[in-house]
């Protein structure tokens, strides 16, 4: 069996093209554009990657973006000071602060200085918490990104078997909590499937993996999940991104396309996804504080 390709960029141009038309709509309405703001502190070259493909992604659908770069030392009360202004700023809409910071600063205040209105990363506790009732605000933006490449591609997640393999805040917690819920109009990505979520003390990885009709991985190390560990037939989504001599790959081994029924690459599947997810957050952002009504995220 060689797995269909689920192909994120190619999804995050139609989904991209879909926020594009909404901002114009927004602005033709007379409203100002959803505006990102995105601060990076210090010199993580992978940290100022992500960011410059985010405001580029944010220029090319029509928001307005600006980018902060911040010197290594800075300290935490000058990153919150700066983070109070932005939550006071009607201009901007969507606050991100790239992870991680540097140590003197506590990443966890800085993630909670954040308005929630404003947090279209989905990190704020307020926003996991009404996720976590089943009345999200936002998406968090890689599972939301995940859950979009599975559905966009016709694949049904109610009543299968999901296996998540990798627990962290970001990526497997959210996504577990998604696809374990009921889909209803207030939670239209509820996935109403069966959810396992795997991690380091998971007795039996592999055997707990081929149990999946969907399986996630996101672990961050190359090749964990091999082709034995997939049931013929499964749908495998690979989040990780992982630099292997100079190359970006992900945590699932190649042979998994002989065995899946459909396969995500790396590069090329979830990350383009996470960002456009970013696009629709911001643009959701704008909408509950200032309506166009022409527009509806
Ligand atoms: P993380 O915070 O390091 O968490 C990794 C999780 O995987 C942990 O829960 C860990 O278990 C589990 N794990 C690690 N090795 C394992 C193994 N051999 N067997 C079973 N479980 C294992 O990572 P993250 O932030 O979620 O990121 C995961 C990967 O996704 C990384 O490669 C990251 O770069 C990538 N990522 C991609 C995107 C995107 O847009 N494409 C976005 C975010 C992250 P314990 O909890 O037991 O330690």
């Amino acid at each position: 069996m060689t797995a269909k390709r689920l192909d994120g960029k190619e999804l995050a141009k139609v989904m991209r093209a879909e926020v594009a038309a909404k901002v114009a709509a927004r602005v033709r309405a007379g409203k100002p554009p959803p505006g990102l703001v995105a601060v990076i502190v210090g010199d993580n070259p992978a940290s100022h990657v992500y960011v410059r493909n985010k405001h580029k992604a944010c220029q090319e659908v029509g928001l307005a973006s600006w980018v902060h770069n911040l010197p290594a030392e800075t300290t935490q009360t000058q990153l919150l000071d700066l983070v109070a202004a932005f939550n006071a700023d009607p201009q901007v809409h969507g606050i991100l602060v790239q992870l991680p910071l540097p140590k003197q600063i506590d990443e966890d205040a800085v993630i909670r200085a954040v308005s929630p209105d404003k947090d279209v990363d989905c990190f704020h506790p307020v926003n996991l918490g009404l996720l976590a009732a089943g009345h999200p605000r936002y998406y968090p933006c890689t599972p939301h990104g995940v859950f979009q490449l599975i559905t966009r591609n016709g694949i049904e997640t109610a009543g299968q078997e999901v296996v998540i393999v990798g627990r962290s805040n970001i990526v497997g917690k959210p996504l577990a909590l998604m696809l374990a819920q009921k889909r209803t109009a207030a939670n239209p990505a509820g996935g109403d499937a069966t959810v396992t979520l795997a991690h380091t003390r998971t007795r039996d990885l592999a055997a707990v993996c081929r149990r999946a009709d969907i399986l996630v991985v996101a672990v961050g190390s190359p090749k964990v999940v091999t082709a034995d560990m997939v049931r013929p037939g499964a749908v495998v989504v690979d989040v990780g991104m992982n630099s292997v001599d100079g190359k970006l790959v992900g945590d699932v081994h190649e042979g998994v396309a002989d065995v899946a029924s459909a396969l995500s690459p790396v590069p090329g599947g979830v990350g383009p996804m996470t960002i456009t997810m970013l696009l629709v957050n911001t643009l959701a952002a704008a909408e509950a504080i200032d309506p166009a009504s022409e527009v509806r995220p």
